[in-house]
């Protein structure tokens, strides 16, 4: 049986040659077109021996070089490696050395960290342009060589156990590992997902405002769109109001995000009384706060469904679907074959299943779960337990089978003896008028081990300072355990943001740890 991810772009090629596969900017690039320069790349590619099993690395924005390089490395039956975009020279050199890449794809901006890794690793590097091609940038140009050469003539094929893609985890909570996702892994994500829960049909328009080097943009996003026939309207760097008009411009029916895109996109529909003709929209990478879910439904009149997925998981592992009943604050139930349970989460070489009510650590088992980490042996042992993929997140699922994801493991504060789970604290202070997000962290505390501490962004008009923040410890104290609601309330004007959007709380920890309290 062969089976593999460039089909995805091929097939829609076939199906539907004329169709915009891609809207970036003022260019509109059919599946035709897509799926004819992919090819390209590949022949650029296999003239300079890339073949099978081969990995490539791609530092790529969301430009249309993205899909060129990842479905031409991948109609090669080569594996694609695609690097956070916003990566320094020695953490991409850090991939390329761990992935043992036979090739850098660079986007020319890019190049002052990207080239510089590639040299130090000794990496064959290719750029591409934005433009047109501009003078002394060094590697091969990929663009001009695939303008002259012509595409291979079909795709490699590939057993479904084969790894199309290394997708190193974005780091949030440690070093980087890349997971190793087999043909079969993506495929069967994006085919289930495509129908239940986002339900693309080839007339959606999406926003593919999430990155595309980050599983959720990349899978959810790109792919099941292509898998479809619908087009994707790429926009590079998120901005809400950006977003806004982008989508209203373009005609998008559906939105798909991290939650901060959320809440930026509510305060630029303050300030823009357009609204686009959405269907739907998905929420997925972070908790998203029930009090934004229902402000974005209200200004945006369309259903929002939240679920929940990682890189290790390809990435879904459950949603909630429109023809469900929605519960807000779960993330539905799982996808089509795909199991998921809670286990005891203190029993770390055994997988101990717990009942509906009791909260553990989630675990997947399916089609979706990753082979393994690459050159990691000892942390895919620790992952994955008697076919099971332990996740690092608590959760506990309902009667009816619905999953509300509890918090990360390694978020949880522990205040003088008691589980603190940011997650709960951010929902209810979502709802604080002057709040416009919140991220709760425990920072180091003398008597109580750690405490409880909320990092605020202030909606426009409330003054940040020592008054608003005893006003929102008061607030929450009636609203909140007493060992729960925040004593500590410190301002940001912005939140450190990792690649696909999400918080970074563990440097919010170092910078109020070391600064103390005011
Ligand atoms: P790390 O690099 O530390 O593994 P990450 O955030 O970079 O973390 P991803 O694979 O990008 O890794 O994201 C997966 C994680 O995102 C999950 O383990 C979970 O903690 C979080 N997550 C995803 N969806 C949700 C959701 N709906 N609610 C809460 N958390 C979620």
């Amino acid at each position: 049986m062969t089976l593999s991810v460039a089909a995805i772009l091929a097939e829609s090629a076939l199906r539907r040659p004329e169709h915009p596969a891609i809207v970036s900017g003022s260019r509109k690039i059919t599946y035709r077109e897509l799926w004819d320069g992919a090819r390209r790349y590949a022949a650029v590619l296999r003239a300079r021996g890339i073949g099978p099993d081969d990995k490539v690395a791609l530092l790529l924005p969301s430009t249309p070089h993205f899909p060129l390089a990842y479905f031409g490395v991948l109609a090669l039956g080569a594996v694609a490696v695609p690097v956070h975009a916003l990566l320094r020279a020695e953490e991409i050199a850090y991939v390329l050395r761990d992935s043992g890449a036979a090739a850098l794809i660079c986007a020319a901006p890019l190049l002052a960290e990207g080239g510089r890794a590639a040299e130090t690793v000794g990496t064959p590097l290719l750029t591409v342009m934005e433009e047109e091609a501009e003078a002394g940038v060094p590697g091969r140009q990929l663009d001009v060589l695939a303008a002259r050469s012509a595409p291979i003539d079909r795709q490699v094929p590939r057993d479904p156990a084969d790894i199309a893609l290394v997708l190193y985890t974005s780091g949030t909570t440690g070093r980087p590992k890349g997971a190793l996702l087999t043909h079969l892994n993506v495929v069967m994500n994006v085919d289930t997902t495509m129908l239940s829960p986002f339900e693309f049909t080839a007339d959606d328009v999406l926003l593919g405002c999430l990155p595309l080097f980050h599983t959720f943009g990349q899978i959810c996003g790109m792919n099941t769109c292509f898998r479809a026939g619908a087009t994707l309207v790429l926009m590079p760097r998120f901005d809400g109001p950006g977003a806004l008009d982008l989508m209203v411009r373009e005609g998008c029916t559906v939105f798909m995000g991290v939650p901060t895109m959320y809440t930026a996109l509510l305060e630029a529909a303050g300030a823009d009384p357009r609204r686009p003709a959405l269907d739907r929209a998905f929420s997925g990478g972070a908790a998203l706060p029930v009090a934004v879910l229902d402000a974005f439904r209200e200004t945006f009149g369309c259903p929002v469904l939240e679920g929940y997925g990682l890189t290790e998981t390809s990435p879904v592992v459950a949603y909630n679907q429109k023809a469900w009943p929605l519960r807000p604050g779960t993330v539905g139930r799982p996808i089509w074959g795909v199991e998921v349970e809670i286990a005891r989460a203190e029993t770390a070489d055994r997988i101990e299943l717990l009942p509906a009510g009791e909260t553990g650590e989630i675990v997947v088992r399916g089609h979706n779960v990753m082979a393994g980490y690459l050159n990691r042996p000892e942390a895919t042992a620790e992952a994955v337990v008697d076919g099971w993929f332990r996740s690092g997140d608590l959760g506990v699922k309902d009667d009816a089978g619905y999953l509300t994801v509890v918090d990360r493991k390694k978020d949880v504060v522990l205040r003088g003896g008691y589980n603190v789970y940011p997650r709960e604290v951010e929902d209810v202070l979502a709802r604080h008028p002057a709040i416009a997000q919140a991220a709760v962290i425990g920072l180091p505390h003398p008597v109580h081990g750690e405490e409880v501490c909320a990092v605020v962004r202030a909606r426009p008009g409330a003054a940040p300072g020592p008054e608003l923040g005893a006003a929102i410890t008061a607030w929450s104290r009636e609203r909140m355990a007493l060992y729960k609601y925040p004593r500590r309330v410190e301002f940001v004007d912005a939140f450190p943001l990792g690649p696909s959007g999400k918080v970074l709380k563990r440097e919010l920890v170092a910078r109020f740890t070391a600064e103390g309290p005011h």
